[in-house]
């Protein structure tokens, strides 16, 4: 009697559309009286979610350092699918694009798979003589209890190269972000710190959190360079696991995805007292800030004229770059499900376009990711966690938005429904960040909503 009061007390959540009961409040709209969803919570079962496990998580971080091989401890599926999971380009190496995994098979789980991945790392070096080898743990072969440990320290002692043990067992978290920190973590216990500096200046960076997807960093390196700035690392984009062994050196972190290097840049704060920035490169106004932010840092007069110029001239290309494509996107819907950083990021970009950010969510988002959401966001929006692809698909049907952000596996439910997308995960093959980045994001934005193919097929779509 007792438990029943207790239930038919509880608030009546609103839906927002037709679901199941325990995930009514994994979604709220801006304004109401919760403005946050419920969040950093298992997946119900049987719900289909689209969320990554914890290992997708760190190789997601260590996979763009590209002078490395990335042995995956486990069956063959781990590796398959995650194989060339973050497209982030190099313009050095491409070793970091070998599909390597020890194709653990019963003989393995029930013998043991250390004497296996021992071999394999031998010949693994033989034959490609790579920076590092980065040794995933999977969920069988934590199960089984392999040392991983124990083989990368013999091996590096025969090979002389780094062997990294990345601790990332899938079944660890229902959140990938805990993968993220394993992640960081080899690098903090392996990496970083284990290379004397080359070349010192006061003006010595990292940038954490780029990871190069379609080659944003190539659009944010050459700002740096002109105002006089020296990066000493990318972590990890486009970067050879000897400049991330220095990046211990550097007078200042500037953190761009802050859902997976915030952890980081802390943690290399207190270990090593370098200072840390939060930038984001994606759209005019960000940018300006980021770069002031860095010139104000280093507090030097002749760096601040220069990135002043810098600004001057970044802006006035972009103006009258993006004014036709803003004159046909202006008034125009769109609908964020992406990654957490990008879910509030993302948002000032469109302003900039002049459209309307209507929903926002993410798959892995934690409750600091919601209330940046939350305070970017105008009332009204609707924000969601962890939307299977039947949500995913009413909220569309329901609130018709003139695009969708998002990655390759919603990339179907949005156009059999007839709603332009964009790939703004790692699939897409622009890049996007700084000014050159967003003449192209208007663009390819301005490619899908201006698209005449959606007038014919949206109606009959969403009617079915
Ligand atoms: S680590 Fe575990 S959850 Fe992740 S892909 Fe492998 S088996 Fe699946």
């Amino acid at each position: 009697m007792r438990i029943l009061e207790v239930l038919h007390m509880e608030p009546k959540i609103e839906s927002i559309i037709d679901t199941f009961e325990s995930r009514k409040k994994h979604m709220c709209i801006k304004g109401d009286d919760i403005s946050i969803p419920d969040c950093n919570k298992a997946t119900l079962p049987g719900t289909v979610t689209q969320r990554t496990c914890v290992f997708g998580g760190a190789r997601i971080v260590l996979m763009p350092i590209t002078d490395s091989l990335h042995l995956i401890h486990g069956p063959i599926g781990c590796a398959s699918c995650t194989w060339d999971i973050r497209g982030s380009k190099s313009s050095r190496s491409n070793l970091y694009k070998k599909g390597c995994s020890t194709d653990m098979g019963e003989k393995d789980i029930i013998f043991g798979g250390e004497r296996k991945l021992f071999e394999t790392i031998i010949e693994l070096n033989k034959l490609y003589n790579p920076g590092a080898i980065f040794v995933y743990a999977t969920c069988v072969s934590g199960v089984i209890g392999d040392d991983i440990k124990a083989v990368c320290k013999k091996s590096e002692e025969i090979t002389g190269i780094r062997i990294v043990p990345v601790q990332s067992e899938g079944f660890q978290d229902y959140n990938k972000t805990k993968g993220h920190w394993i992640g960081c973590d080899a690098l903090l216990d392996y990496v970083i710190g284990t290379k004397e500096l080359e070349k010192t200046t006061p003006y010595d960076i990292n940038i954490v959190g780029e990871f190069n997807v379609a080659g944003d960093l190539w659009g944010i390196k050459p700002l740096f360079k002109e105002m006089g700035v020296n990066i000493i690392s990318t972590i990890t984009g486009d970067s050879y696991v000897d400049e991330i062994a220095q990046a211990h050196g550097a007078k200042l972190n500037i953190v761009q995805c802050q859902k997976s290097s915030n952890y980081l840049a802390d943690k290399m704060e207190k270990k090593y007292g370098i200072p840390s920035i939060k930038v984001n490169f994606f759209g005019i106004k960000q940018t300006i800030n980021s770069l002031r932010d860095v010139a104000d840092f280093f507090d030097d007069e002749e760096m601040m004229e220069r990135t002043e110029e810098i600004i001057k001239s970044g802006l006035n290309d972009v103006e009258h770059k993006i004014e036709e494509y803003k004159e046909r996107l202006t008034g125009k819907t769109v609908a964020l499900y992406v990654g957490g950083n990008k879910a509030w990021s993302l948002v000032r970009a469109f302003e900039e376009l002049g459209m309307d950010v209507i929903m926002s969510g993410t798959k892995n988002g934690m409750k600091e990711d919601y209330e940046r959401i939350k305070d970017t966001v105008r009332d009204g929006t609707v924000i969601v966690d962890d939307a299977n692809s039947n949500e995913l698909a009413l909220l569309l049907k329901k609130y018709q938005p003139n695009l969708l952000i998002s990655g390759a596996k919603e990339k179907y439910i949005s156009l059999k429904l007839g709603i332009p997308f964009c790939d703004f995960n790692h699939d897409r093959i622009s890049a996007f960040a700084g000014f050159n980045g967003f003449i192209s994001f208007a663009k390819e934005v301005d490619a899908s909503v201006s698209s005449p193919v959606f007038d014919l097929t949206s109606k009959k779509l969403m009617e079915q």
